[in-house]
């Protein structure tokens, strides 16, 4: 099978013309690769900005596949199902965060594209208990960016509480999926580019949010919550600059430049500064269960498998309406 490799941090993924496909453990399946979202977080782990992945790795954590193989055990799974594989690849099942409902923090979660191999090849292993059967009325394109964008977003809004007003600084991948749950739960959205993206203020307008700006500029109404997406630290003090009394911001990245100090009255009056990390199944099957609901509707942009190095550029220019998707 061909896959793009990261072989070590900071170098360009290279391309794997002849690479013998992953056989399934139990548990496990294996799963022909339709496509697969590029998402922030494969930069971040690409630029060695996330400790100890495994090299070589084949990132990828926004795979929709098709099960090819089954290894032993395997319930609930046919051969050809479609399905979507996300970042959380395992859990222990028996640490105090697992039994507590909060599998997101287990102790000795590994995530896919990162301690495992993921989808930016033609063949992918999973195991079996953490994907999710997706929605029809999708395409395997617009269906990949549900997996971590939407799916994050969507703990990240759920964290936020009901708030009337919300802004979302960075309008990407995420947030594109977002504003369109928060306006079918009736919330009216706000968003915040990089200064000057007329395009991607253009395109949250699009998308039915109520004003579009800056990230520089404060919105014509105290926000309620705000969610951070863009992996910009200085964001922080302008999300609570922006936030009413009371309100919530949350920084749903996994990795963030380090936040400026800030004075302690933007903080002062009960707002509440939390993280988002990474999801439990309970939220993909809310998420997943929702979406057709909405109908979240996904903008994507494909790029050849060959092209990945391409596609994480263009992510990391801001130079993408929506989402990056591989097709092998
Ligand atoms: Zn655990
Ligand atoms: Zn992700």
């Amino acid at each position: 099978m061909r896959a793009m490799r990261l072989e070590r941090a900071s170098a360009p993924l290279a391309l794997v013309a002849k690479l013998e496909p992953p056989a399934p453990g139990p548990q496990q399946v294996l799963i022909r690769v339709a496509a697969c979202g590029v998402c922030r977080t494969d930069l971040h782990i690409i630029d060695g900005e996330l400790a100890n992945p495994k090299l070589p790795l084949v990132p990828g954590h926004e795979i929709v596949g098709y099960v090819a193989a089954l290894g032993e055990n395997v319930r609930g799974l046919r051969l050809g199902d479609r399905i979507g594989v996300p970042w959380l690849g395992y859990t222990c099942g028996e640490c105090t965060f697992c039994r507590s409902g909060r599998e997101n923090l287990c102790a000795k979660a590994r995530f896919t594209g990162y301690h495992i191999d993921g989808g930016y090849g033609e063949y992918a292993v999973a195991d079996a208990r953490f994907c999710f059967p997706l929605p029809p009325g999708l395409d395997d394109v617009a269906a990949a960016p549900l997996l971590c964008a939407g799916l994050i977003g969507y703990r990240a809004l759920r964290l936020a509480g009901q708030a009337e007003r919300l802004g979302l600084y960075g309008f990407g991948a995420a947030a594109h999926i977002v504003a369109q749950i928060a306006r079918y739960r009736g919330q009216r959205v706000f968003a915040f580019t990089r200064a000057g993206d007329k395009t991607g203020q253009d395109f949250a307008l699009s998308l039915g949010v109520e004003w579009a700006g800056g990230s520089d500029a404060l919105p014509p109404e105290k926000l309620d919550a705000a969610l951070i997406f863009a992996p910009v630290g200085a964001l922080v003090p302008a999300a609570l600059a922006a936030t009413e009394k009371g309100g919530t911001v949350v920084c749903a990245g996994i990795h963030m430049s380090d936040i400026p100090s800030f004075p302690y009255r933007l903080l002062w009056e009960e707002r509440v500064l939390r993280s988002v990390a990474n999801l439990t199944r309970q939220d993909g099957e809310e998420f997943l269960a929702l979406a057709p609901k909405v109908p979240v509707r996904t903008v994507t942009q494909s790029f050849p498998l060959e092209q990945a190095n391409e596609a994480l550029a263009s992510l990391r220019a801001g130079r993408l309406n929506g989402a990056a998707v591989l097709v092998p």
